[in-house]
């Protein structure tokens, strides 16, 4: 590519400070150093993390910076050290890492590599160094990934190369929420054929955990949420039965218990809100049951009787699914071109009005289009 080795001036949706609207800007990216890509990104979607870290933990650190984590896009160019990839490889950005050396890498039971950003960063956003500048000043890649610009610079480790034929404005989804609800269903929860689920919220993260009880074998799928207007979505992707919890003058848990024989043998819980998190675990039925954290918070702790537990419920959680992100996504994308995995799109041209409809909960995903 004629760029390679050059500074290359793009554009990029900025967060200068918290609780600020973006500003669309014209960055300089920098050639990617040792073991780093410079990827040009063709699709993002916009995930409620982006909004988590500027809009809700209000904490100055990490700013500027460029949000953005569920992308796809194809290599522009490689660093020195870099083998696996060349100019015009599809791939996809991972805030989840996987080093390969590292000893959580070196384990079968967890995901979580020792070097990625939510191991690390996430308390501050993002890694202090950066190949962004704008205006004279340094700019932060959040996640080290950045996606809400037309160029980004990602190290080796966190990217993942995908099939040549691979519809990039679908299968961005698949480098965070997709795999993150599908994978806590099928490999953190471990849903059994026959079982009976709930999943609580229905954005694109409880909308991959249904579709992954589905695929799993469950009989019998509840959906919960206070937006009616996503359950005709849950029913594509599986969902059986379709609970509103504001529609019931007691506890949904309660609810739940009475149409299951004493609980549900799976709950998900996709929101990220710690009073859900309690109902999702005591919608679960005694002695088997298992619940999910999959809503991703760190704000507020949570509670529970132990009872909960002692009755021989288990409460656990999952990040990215659990699925090893340079292994498993080249494998996701293989299950959408085959029809296992449904990815929905839709298309905005404007950050802001995307991050809007995600606030007020009226749109499953938004996915922009960044470049041709
Ligand atoms: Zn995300
Ligand atoms: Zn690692």
């Amino acid at each position: 590519m004629a760029t390679a080795g050059k500074v290359i001036k793009c554009r990029a949706a900025v967060a200068w400070e918290p609780n600020v609207p973006l500003m669309m800007e014209e960055i300089e990216v920098a050639p990617p150093q040792e073991g780093e890509i410079r990827i040009k990104v063709v699709a993002t979607g916009v995930c409620h993390t982006d909004l988590y870290h500027p809009f809700e933990v209000k904490d100055k650190r990490g700013f500027p910076t460029v949000l953005g984590h569920e992308g796809a896009g194809v290599v522009e160019s490689v660093g020195p050290g870099v083998n696996d990839f060349k100019p015009g490889d599809k791939v996809i950005p991972l805030f989840l890492s996987q080093c390969g050396e590292c000893k959580f890498c070196k384990s079968p039971n967890t995901n979580l590599c020792d070097c990625s950003w939510s191991s690390k960063y996430h308390d501050i956003m993002s890694d202090p160094t950066t190949r962004f500048t704008c205006r004279g000043q340094p700019i932060l890649q959040f996640m080290g990934t950045s996606t809400f610009s037309e160029y980004t610079v990602i190290n080796q480790i966190a990217v993942a190369k995908i099939a040549d034929d691979a519809p990039l404005d679908r299968v961005c989804l698949l480098s965070c929420g997709i795999s993150t609800g599908y994978g806590a269903a099928v490999n953190t929860a471990g849903v059994t054929p026959g079982s009976v689920c709930a999943v609580f919220g229905l954005g694109a993260v409880g909308l991959a955990a249904v579709m992954g009880c589905k695929n799993a074998g469950a009989s019998r799928i509840f959906a919960v949420d206070i937006n009616e207007k996503k359950f005709e979505k849950a029913k594509v992707f599986g969902a059986t039965d379709f609970l509103n919890p504001k529609a019931y003058d007691k506890p949904i848990s309660e609810v739940l218990a009475e149409l299951t024989n004493g609980g549900v043998d799976f709950s998900l819980e996709c929101v990220g809100n710690t009073e859900v998190m309690r109902t999702a675990l005591e919608s679960c039925v005694k002695g088997w049951g298992v619940s999910v954290l999959v809503g991703w918070t760190d704000v507020k702790d949570f509670s529970a009787k132990p009872i909960q537990l002692i009755s021989g419920k288990t409460w656990k959680g999952s990040l990215f699914g659990g699925f090893k992100s340079k292994d498993s996504v080249p494998n996701l994308v293989c299950n959408y071109m085959n029809g296992k995995i449904k990815l929905d799109k839709m298309s905005l041209e404007q950050v802001n009005d995307a991050i809007n409809l995600m606030k007020t909960g009226d749109c499953i995903r938004c996915i922009l289009n960044i470049s041709k």
